[in-house]
C-alpha cells in the first residue's frame, strides 16, 4: 500500500469533525488519522480513538484527562490542557482545525509556523487573528485550504483563472483577470422578515436553519448574516481581495457555492448539493480530489435556483463585518470577540435576537483599532471586543 496521508483532526467531536471522518473512512487506504483532539467531549473523543487507532489524543480541558486515558485502547498517548491542541498540529501531513470560535487561533498558528497543509474550518483564528496569521503563512510548506464551503467554491473557481501560486495573492493591477467574488448566502431561517418581524424571534426559531446542519454558535451567526460578514473578511484574508470587490448575494437554495467573475465578464461557479463532506474532502485530497462523491447533484430534482440581494436593514450583521474588515488591524478580533459574547447572551435569554447587532456595534463604536503585531495583541483586540459587549448586554 502506498504511504497514506497522515491527518490530525483537532476538533474532532464537533459537526465537521464528526463528518471529516466520515470522509475518511470512506477512503481508507488514502488517509490515516495520527491525532484526533477536542475541547471537552471525553466520551465522543473516547469512541473515535476506538474506532481510528490514532496514536495521540489531546483534550483542552485538563479535568476529562483521567477518564479520558482509562477509556482510550492501550498504547495511545493523551495530552491534556493548556498547549495539548497545538501539539497534536505540528506534526501530520494535513491538520484540520475544527475547533469553535476565537479558541481555534494556537492551532491555526501552530499547524501553519510548522509548515503543514491546513484545512481550515475555524475562520474566527483567521479574521481575528489577520496581520499575525498571515505572517505565519509565509512558512515554508504551510498552506491554508478552506473548508468554509463558500471559500472553498472560490477556492476552486479561482484555479481555473490562475495558477495555485496566485490564489493566496491575487495581483492588485489592471491585468488581474479577476474583477471579483460574490459569496453566497442562504438567507438562514429569517430571510425575508422585517426588522419589526424580527423582535421576537427565539433561539428555537434561530437555531432553525434551512439547508445546512452545524452547530449552534455557527447557525446563529447564520440566522443574523454575521456569519455572512466574517466570511467576508475571510474571502479577504485568504484571497487578498479588497472589500469593495466582495459581494454577497442571497440564494436560498444552497447550491451554489460562490463565484468568481473575471475581467471579461464571465462568471465561474461551484455548485453541489450543501454536504460540508464536499468541502472537507477537497481540503484533504487538495491539490487531488477525493474519488468519493459527496454532495453530487441530482439535476432531476433540482427545479430552480434564486438570487435576491441580502436585506441590510433587517440583517445589519452585514455590514458591520464590512465595517470592520474596512478598518482593519485589531477591528475584526473586536468584532468577532463582540460576536461571540452576544451569540452567548442570545442562547442564555440574555438579549433578544434583535440585540444581537446593537451589542456589536456599540463595541465597535468605543474600540479604538490598533495594529496587531503579536498574539498578545490579537488577544487584547478579542479581549476588548469581549469586554465592551458584556458592558454593552449589561445595560440591555
Ligand atoms: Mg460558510
Amino acid at each position: 500500500m502506498p504511504d497514506r496521508t497522515t491527518v490530525s483532526l483537532v476538533g474532532s467531536t464537533g459537526s465537521i469533525g464528526t463528518q471529516a471522518i466520515d470522509v475518511i473512512e470512506a477512503e481508507p487506504d488514502r488517509y490515516e488519522v495520527t491525532a484526533l483532539g477536542a475541547a471537552r467531549s471525553v466520551q465522543l473523543l473516547a469512541r473515535q480513538a476506538h474506532r481510528l487507532r490514532p496514536a495521540r489524543v489531546a483534550l483542552a480541558d485538563p479535568s476529562g484527562a483521567a477518564e479520558l486515558a482509562r477509556l482510550v485502547p492501550p498504547g495511545t498517548e493523551v495530552l491534556a490542557g493548556d498547549g495539548a491542541l497545538e501539539a497534536i498540529s505540528v506534526d501530520a501531513d494535513v491538520v484540520l482545525n475544527a475547533v469553535v470560535g476565537f479558541a481555534g487561533l494556537p492551532v491555526t498558528l501552530a499547524a501553519l509556523r510548522a509548515g503543514r497543509r491546513l484545512a481550515l474550518a475555524n475562520k474566527e483564528s483567521l479574521i481575528a487573528g489577520g496581520p499575525v496569521v498571515q505572517a505565519a503563512r509565509a512558512t515554508p510548506g504551510a498552506e491554508i485550504v478552506p473548508v468554509d464551503s463558500e471559500h472553498c467554491a472560490v477556492h476552486q473557481c479561482l484555479r481555473c483563472i490562475l495558477d495555485e501560486s496566485g490564489i493566496g495573492s491575487l495581483p492588485n493591477s489592471p491585468l488581474s483577470p479577476l474583477r471579483r467574488v460574490v459569496l453566497t448566502a442562504s438567507g438562514g431561517p429569517f430571510r425575508g422578515r422585517s426588522r419589526a418581524e424580527l423582535a421576537e424571534v427565539t433561539v428555537a426559531d434561530a437555531l432553525a436553519h434551512p439547508t445546512w446542519s452545524m452547530g449552534p454558535k455557527i447557525t446563529i451567526d447564520s440566522s443574523t448574516l454575521m456569519n455572512k460578514g466574517l466570511e467576508v473578511i475571510e474571502a479577504h484574508e485568504l484571497f487578498g481581495v479588497g472589500y469593495d470587490d466582495i459581494d454577497v448575494v442571497v440564494h436560498p437554495q444552497s447550491v451554489v457555492h460562490s463565484m468568481v467573475e473575471t475581467s471579461d465578464g464571465a462568471t465561474i461557479a461551484q455548485l453541489s448539493m450543501p454536504d460540508m463532506r464536499l468541502p472537507i474532502g477537497y481540503a484533504l485530497a487538495y491539490p487531488g480530489r477525493l474519488s468519493t462523491p459527496f454532495g453530487a447533484i441530482e439535476w432531476s430534482g433540482l427545479s430552480r435556483l434564486e438570487f435576491e440581494q441580502p436585506d441590510r436593514e433587517a440583517f445589519p450583521c452585514l455590514d458591520l463585518a464590512y465595517r470592520a474588515g474596512r478598518d482593519g488591524g485589531s477591528a475584526p478580533a473586536c468584532l468577532n470577540g463582540a460576536n461571540e459574547v452576544a451569540v452567548d447572551a442570545f442562547l442564555q435569554g440574555r438579549i433578544r435576537w434583535v440585540d444581537i447587532p446593537d451589542v456589536i456595534a456599540e463595541a465597535l463604536d468605543v474600540h479604538v483599532p490598533t495594529a496587531p503585531g503579536t498574539v498578545a495583541d490579537v488577544l487584547d483586540a478579542d479581549r476588548s471586543g469581549r469586554d465592551l459587549a458584556l458592558a454593552a448586554v449589561g445595560r440591555r
